[in-house]
């Protein structure tokens, strides 16, 4: 018996008025349900992931992830879900919107504590504005406090839930209203402010965050009995780039350019040449703890601008080799990644094929 997470990304967007169905409007670079893919993928409660969509999603190289057609409404998606997972031994199933990218794998796992002793969970946050309440034209004041705005993921012992659809014939607009209309009951916990739907265009206008700008610049002379490195990948080449680590001069802009953009000063700080600790290091290794940086300091790349100045090797030749390694070292998608190459006219040591330049402006945002 597993527990799985249902991401429901089969929405009209009725509320949006996007050409594009709002689960796949870029959303920090990712389309929207991305999000909360990851967050349930890195909490590791889930053995099964289930995508419910109306559009095609790239199939997810992840035997553990399906993906299945949604219904008209949100509520026969579900019924689509709980269908499929009939027979597959679910134990508990988390019903989450991806219209709500922020959710956190500390929320996933209150949920998950609570469901040791409740068969329904349900987030909640308070009302902070002041509510009122029509009916019969006469517009009544309600206790703020006694409000309950609820959130997903709504989670749910699976065979009990899927008892209750199997006899529902109403328009639910979430399962903790299904339970309700049947008086059953519900643990409500106190839900997670971050937690948010984006329901409008409107809302993504708030979510715009700052932009920082980082630049890097790097060169290395080439000498004999050298492999070199451009970008992490092994290049051939007649001669390879001293220095101290694999002398990436790609991959040490880019260091100093996302450092730059972050202000946490530079590689050299990071990486003392003096240090014997780092001596011989391959550059890929050098970039992960920058990496590390920005996820832990919440930001995220918006794109990579690179000159690599050399006579050769030529740019074209190694472009495409080059991108879909820095792609994957900063799972950056490749389109956000650009690589040019600018010769000098024969000039100098980087003219005369004994040194290899690099240039780097970072954008990042969080
Ligand atoms: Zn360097």
């Amino acid at each position: 018996m597993s527990d799985c997470f249902i991401l429901l990304s089969a929405g009209k967007s009725n509320r949006f008025k996007s050409k594009i169905n709002k689960q796949f409007i870029t959303y920090k670079n990712r389309p929207l349900f991305e999000h909360s893919l990851k967050v349930a993928q890195s909490s590791k409660l889930f053995k099964r992931i289930l995508i419910v969509s109306n559009k095609k999603i790239k199939k997810l190289n992840n035997k553990n992830i399906n993906i299945i057609k949604g219904g008209k409404e949100r509520h026969n998606s579900t019924q689509n879900a709980l269908l499929f997972l009939k027979n597959k031994k679910i134990k508990n199933v988390f019903i989450h919107d991806a219209a709500r990218p922020n959710l956190s794998v500390k929320l996933l796992k209150k949920l998950k504590n609570n469901l040791k002793r409740y068969k329904a969970v349900v987030p909640y946050l308070n009302s902070e504005n002041s509510v009122k309440y029509k009916s019969n034209k006469k517009i009544n004041n309600l206790n703020r406090e006694k409000i309950l705005l609820t959130q997903t993921p709504q989670c749910f012992n699976f065979n009990e839930l899927f008892n209750l659809y199997k006899n529902n014939k109403e328009k639910i607009t979430d399962e903790a209203s299904l339970y309700l209309n049947k008086n059953k009951k519900i643990k409500f916990i106190l839900g997670d402010k971050n937690n948010f739907k984006i329901t409008t265009v409107d809302d993504l206008k708030y979510l715009k965050s700052e932009t920082y700008y980082g630049i890097g610049f790097d060169v290395h002379r080439l000498i004999k009995n050298k492999k070199l490195f451009l970008g992490g990948v092994k290049i051939p080449f007649h001669s390879g780039l001293k220095g101290h680590s694999d002398g990436d001069v790609i991959l040490h802009a880019i260091i100093d350019g996302l450092l730059g953009a972050m202000r946490k000063s530079d590689i050299g700080t990071l990486f003392p040449s003096n240090s014997s600790r780092f001596k011989n290091i391959r550059s890929k290794n050098m970039l992960m703890p920058v990496v590390k940086l920005l996820k832990d300091n919440n930001f995220y790349i918006n794109n990579i601008d690179i000159n690599l100045i050399c006579e050769y090797p030529k740019v074209s030749k190694i472009r495409k080799k080059v991108i879909k390694s820095i792609s994957s070292l900063l799972s950056l998608n490749k389109s956000l990644i650009n690589l040019k190459g600018k010769t000098v006219e024969k000039l100098g040591i980087i003219g005369k094929e004994q040194a290899i330049a690099c240039e780097v402006i970072c954008s990042l945002s969080r």
